[in-house]
């Protein structure tokens, strides 16, 4: 790169993962930085370098921009990569980054000053011939808008106009609702996006969002990158998105691909955007508004297109001209993206956090995360834990190849919207590519059947036996070897009676064969019970007698782990070295605690993989007791 080679990456998540993933490929030198909550998270423990910025909350950490601009400087970073939310769309801290000497990844603060409110991004599409809703912009005033929504008729949206990610919007039904919400409204936008300016806005009863990839250079070039369907959303919000549209023909492509240029081209835009579009069912398309930054749905464009978006921002910003012309760039295959989210989709979308136990996801799919066993989910920032993305060359191959990939993922600790997601992929309306906005909202989900938790709970069960059954007791000819599994299921205790003999195991009277039967499900314990994976849902379940005694254990009992991610600092012991129950065996260091590792149990240590100095992950194995013989 001509000016710059080390970027530091303000954000956190899968995308600050994604992005340095990017600037090592082109072999520059990626800079994370990390709140308190962060530090157990990928992107942080396979940084060669990163910085911590502050306690959890975004504004102690990833929104302090004096923070962030100081500790750039500090640590000779050159050029600062945003990410998404959080600073991103902010122009005057693109200004004081460019200020200090060093290189915004993003457009230049005065294209993000003309579009980054949803009003003067009106205004700019209006100016540029670009179809926007009927509404109304103007004088903050109730009686004004009273007046001018008359006009327009009910329904309508009340928007803030600096809103994003699906809050600030209201819907109003009529006068009455929209003299009660207007200054509200007003004092939520300046309370959460630090601006109290509201919109009116037609309201569109069956729309579909179409928005379109959009890369600006500093010469005045503007290109496409064709369009993502982002109709699947919850409370406004995108869960599923795919390029190309099903709802896009050739020559609406072109119509809208075309729009969305002449604005960024009206606005001297350069770097990546995304311009927002609703879409009619008898093919009408309103102008949204600007998304002056990298979109969390950008894979879906990368992977028809084949190009690196994170590769052509830093391009850009270093000051080349666009990678490619349009004719250039070509379209290739289907592929289509879902958002897994810490939540209960069954339960009004309620965020969830906890502990991630443990997680697998299958190598078949590209999938963009930010987990380790044993990150936290805090509620300081947003719920989505991973972003699993499909290709295929239709459509349906796509969707079939998504259907897969999470059926086969497996997150344990808490709730997710897995087998929502999985609702939504089969349902008639999607597979037909019928999804519009309103679509989840008007249709009713319910949470996977009890049934199929009962027979989870006998997979649980036989793994559960398996796991814990002495080995060496075994069973003779004609001899039924029968016990007790016991789980707590809504603060009931469950008991499930297994019984083996030469003939298979049975579980509460069915009968399975025993660990054959255990391949058509994943099953992953975890400290307090099991979690089995089974059609695309995750059911977990506590075990009863871990609560009253931990006979039950099922940890490895030679293994000595690391208490939680850090750094080794010191290691006291060798291979063959006899030690003693509490013996302190290795020093591990971590947000400035330091925590001992201690000997479990008398015995001599097997193996050691144990280096001083490097950092080891939570609960990795450092090394080995020798097996106690009884
Ligand atoms: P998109 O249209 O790409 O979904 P949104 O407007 O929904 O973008 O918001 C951008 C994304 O940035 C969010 O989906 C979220 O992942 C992230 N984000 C925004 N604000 C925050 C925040 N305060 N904390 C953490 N992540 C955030
Ligand atoms: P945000 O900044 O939160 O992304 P947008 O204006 O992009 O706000 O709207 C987010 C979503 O809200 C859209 O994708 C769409 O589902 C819904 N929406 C926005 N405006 C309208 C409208 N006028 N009529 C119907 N739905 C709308
Ligand atoms: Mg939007």
């Amino acid at each position: 790169m001509k000016n710059f080679r080390r970027i530091l990456i303000a954000n956190r998540g899968e995308i600050a993962a994604r992005i340095a993933r990017t600037i090592r490929k082109m072999g520059l030198e990626p800079i994370l930085v990390y709140s308190d909550a962060d530090f157990e998270t990928l992107g942080i423990r396979e940084a060669s370098e990163s910085y911590r910025l502050g306690p959890g909350p975004a504004g102690e950490s990833y929104l302090n921009s004096k923070k962030i601009l100081d500790l750039a400087l500090q640590v000779g970073a050159e050029a600062i990569h945003p990410g998404y939310g959080f600073l991103s769309e902010n122009s005057e801290f693109a200004r004081e980054v460019q200020a200090a000497g060093l290189v915004w990844i993003g457009p230049s603060p005065e294209a993000m000053d003309q579009i980054s409110s949803k009003s003067r991004a009106k205004e700019l599409a209006d100016k540029s011939g670009v179809p926007t809703l009927p509404g109304f912009r103007g004088e903050q005033k109730i009686s004004r808008f009273v007046e001018e929504a008359e006009k327009l008729g009910y329904p309508l949206l009340l928007k803030a106009t600096a809103g994003g990610g699906g809050r600030g919007i209201r819907k109003v039904e009529n006068r009455a609702e929209l003299e009660a919400q207007f200054s509200q409204a007003a004092t939520e936008a300046q309370n959460a996006f630090g601006d109290p300016e509201l919109i009116l806005e037609k309201y569109i009863s069956k729309s579909r969002h179409i928005e379109i990839q959009i890369f600006g250079d500093s010469f005045g070039d503007v290109v496409h990158l064709g369009e993502r369907d982002c109709s699947v959303q919850r409370r406004h919000q995108k869960l599923i998105e795919e390029s190309p549209s099903p709802a896009v023909n050739s020559q609406l492509r072109e119509e809208m691909t075309a729009a969305a240029v002449r604005l960024g081209k009206a606005c001297g835009y350069s770097n990546a955007g995304t311009v927002e579009f609703l879409l009619t069912p008898d093919g009408k398309y309103y102008f949204l508004e600007v998304n002056a930054r990298l979109q969390v749905e950008h894979p879906v464009t990368e992977l028809v297109t084949g190009l690196d978006l994170v590769e052509w921002q830093i391009r850009i910003a270093s000051g080349e001209k666009l990678p490619l012309n349009q004719s250039e760039i070509q379209f290739q295959g289907h592929s289509i993206q879902a958002r897994l989210y810490a939540e209960d989709s069954y339960q009004g979308y309620r965020p969830q956090t906890g502990r991630i136990e443990g997680f697998h996801f299958p190598s078949t799919i590209l999938v963009d995360h930010f987990l380790t066993d044993g990150t936290e989910i805090t509620p300081f920032y947003d719920s989505m834990l991973a972003k699993i993305i499909s290709v295929g060359h239709s459509r349906e191959q796509a969707r079939q190849a998504l259907i897969a990939g999470l059926e086969h993922s497996l997150i344990a600790g808490l709730t997710t919207n897995q087998s929502f997601l999985l609702q939504i992929l089969k349902s008639d309306f999607f597979k037909s590519g019928q999804a519009f906005t309103q679509t989840l909202d008007n249709q009713k989900f319910s949470q996977p059947l009890a049934t199929e938790r009962a027979h989870a709970l006998k997979f649980a069960t036989l793994a559960k036996y398996l796991k814990t059954k002495n080995p060496d007791r075994g069973w003779s000819n004609n001899l039924l070897h029968s016990s007790l599994v016991a789980w707590r299921e809504n603060s009931q205790l469950v008991l499930m009676k297994v019984e083996e003999n030469e003939d298979g195991i049975r579980i509460d009277g069915t009968k399975l064969s025993g660990e054959s039967d255990l391949s058509d499900v994943e099953v992953l314990f975890r400290s307090q019970g099991v979690d089995v994976l089974l059609n695309g849902t995750v059911y977990s379940f506590v075990d009863a007698l871990n609560s009253l005694s931990s006979a039950v254990k099922v940890q490895d009992p030679d293994a000595v782990s690391a208490p939680m991610a850090g750094t080794l600092t010191k290691v006291m012991t060798t291979v063959s070295a006899s030690v003693k129950k509490g013996d302190v065996l290795a020093i591990v260091e971590a947000m400035k605690m330091q925590l001992e590792l201690r000997a479990p149990r008398d015995g001599k240590i097997e193996t050691l993989n144990a280096v001083p100095g490097t950092q080891v992950k939570n609960k990795q194995i450092l090394m080995r007791l020798s097996p106690m013989k009884d």
